[in-house]
C-alpha cells in the first residue's frame, strides 16, 4: 500500500502545484515573482492611462532564439474598438496577448499604451489597466464570493452580486447548496466550463479595466450556453479597448480589425466584410465552418480552426 500511496501523493502534490500556477495569468505572475526574466527599470514611472490606445509598432518575438514567433506584428486598437486575432493552432495569437500583458519582453519593436511604452513602466500599473479572461480559468478553493471578488479586492458584496448578474452567473450562484458561500474549485463545487468563463467574466466587470484581453476558449460549448457568454462578453467589452483571440465566428463579426495570423505574420487584414471579398484564407475558413455547422446539428460548436 505504501509502495502505491507514495507515488500518488506526490502526483497529487504536483498536480496541486501545477493548477495553483495556472490559477490565471495575472495570478501566475505573483506566483513566479522571484525567477521571472521581466524586471521593472530602476525608478520606472506608472502607466498613465487616459484613453487606452494601444499599438504594436513591428512587434518581433521568439520564446527561444532559433525559432521566431511573431516578425514585424504592426496594428493599433484605438480607444474602445475591438481587434481580433484569428487563425490556425500555433499561429501566435495568444502570443500576441502574453505580450501586451509584458509576460516577456519583446526581441524588437514596441508595444505602447496611450503613447508610453510598456517596457519603460511598471508591470504592476500596465496590469492594473488590463483585464484578461484566459482561455481556461482555474478557481481557487475558497468560496464563489471569493473567487468572483478577486477581481478586485475591495469590492463590497454588492458590487461581487452585480458582477455576478452582469457575467449572468447570479441565478444560478444562489441555486448552489450555499449560495455565494458554496466552495468551488478542487475540493468544492466543480463548475463547468461556461461557469468558470463567467466568473473570468465577473471578475473583469469587478476591475473594470480600460483594456480588456480575451483568450477565447476552444472547448465546445452547447449554443445556447454560448450565446449567454456573448452576451457577457460584449457587456464587458463595452467601450474597452479589446483585443481578443478568436476560435469562434459567432465572435468576429462585428469586430472594428480582424487579424488573420499564419506563422507568426499578419496574413490578411480588414472587417469581416472585407475579408469576406478578399477570397483568401480568412474567407477560406468562414467556408469551411459554414459548411461544418450545416452538416452537423445545432449544438455543433466548430471552431475556425482546422
Ligand atoms: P492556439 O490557437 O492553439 O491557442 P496560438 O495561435 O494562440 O495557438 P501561441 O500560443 O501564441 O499560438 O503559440 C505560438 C507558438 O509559440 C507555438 O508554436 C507554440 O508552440 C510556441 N510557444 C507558446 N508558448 C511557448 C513557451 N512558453 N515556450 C516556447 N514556445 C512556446
Amino acid at each position: 500500500i505504501l509502495q502505491l500511496y507514495t507515488p500518488l501523493n506526490y502526483f497529487g502534490t504536483y498536480y496541486r502545484l501545477i493548477q495553483k500556477a495556472f490559477i490565471d495569468m495575472e495570478n501566475m505572475f505573483d506566483l513566479l515573482d522571484e525567477d521571472r526574466e521581466v524586471k521593472d527599470e530602476v525608478n520606472a514611472p506608472s502607466l498613465r492611462v487616459i484613453k487606452g490606445d494601444i499599438e504594436f509598432k513591428d512587434v518581433c518575438f521568439h520564446y527561444t532564439a532559433e525559432r521566431p514567433i511573431l516578425k514585424n506584428i504592426s496594428f493599433i486598437v484605438p480607444q474602445g474598438k475591438t481587434v481580433a486575432l484569428v487563425g490556425p493552432s500555433g499561429s501566435g495569437k495568444t502570443t500576441i496577448i502574453r505580450l501586451l500583458f509584458r509576460f516577456y519582453d519583446i526581441c524588437s519593436g514596441e508595444i505602447t499604451i496611450d503613447g508610453q511604452n510598456i517596457a519603460k513602466v511598471t508591470q504592476k500599473s500596465l496590469r492594473k489597466h488590463i483585464g484578461v479572461v484566459p482561455q481556461d480559468t482555474v478557481l481557487f478553493n475558497s468560496d464563489i464570493r471569493y473567487n468572483i471578488r478577486y477581481g478586485r479586492v475591495s469590492a463590497t458584496d454588492e458590487e461581487v452580486e452585480a458582477a455576478a448578474k452582469g457575467s449572468d452567473i447570479h441565478s444560478r450562484i444562489l441555486d448552489f447548496p450555499d449560495g455565494y458561500k458554496t466552495v468551488v474549485g478542487e475540493r468544492g463545487l466543480k463548475l463547468s466550463g461556461g461557469e468558470k468563463q463567467r466568473v473570468a467574466i465577473a471578475r473583469t466587470l469587478l476591475k473594470a479595466p480600460e483594456i480588456v484581453l480575451l483568450d477565447e476558449a476552444t472547448s465546445a460549448l452547447d449554443t445556447k450556453t454560448e450565446r449567454h457568454i456573448q452576451d457577457s462578453l460584449t457587456k464587458v467589452c463595452t467601450n474597452k479597448t479589446t483585443i481578443i483571440v478568436a476560435h469562434r465566428l459567432s465572435t468576429i463579426i462585428h469586430a472594428d480589425e480582424i487579424l488573420v495570423i499564419r506563422e507568426g505574420e499578419i496574413i490578411e487584414r480588414g472587417r469581416h466584410e472585407e475579408l469576406l471579398k478578399l477570397n483568401g484564407s480568412y474567407s477560406e475558413m468562414w467556408h469551411q465552418q459554414i459548411q461544418k455547422r450545416g452538416h452537423t446539428s445545432e449544438s455543433d460548436n466548430s471552431t475556425l480552426e482546422t
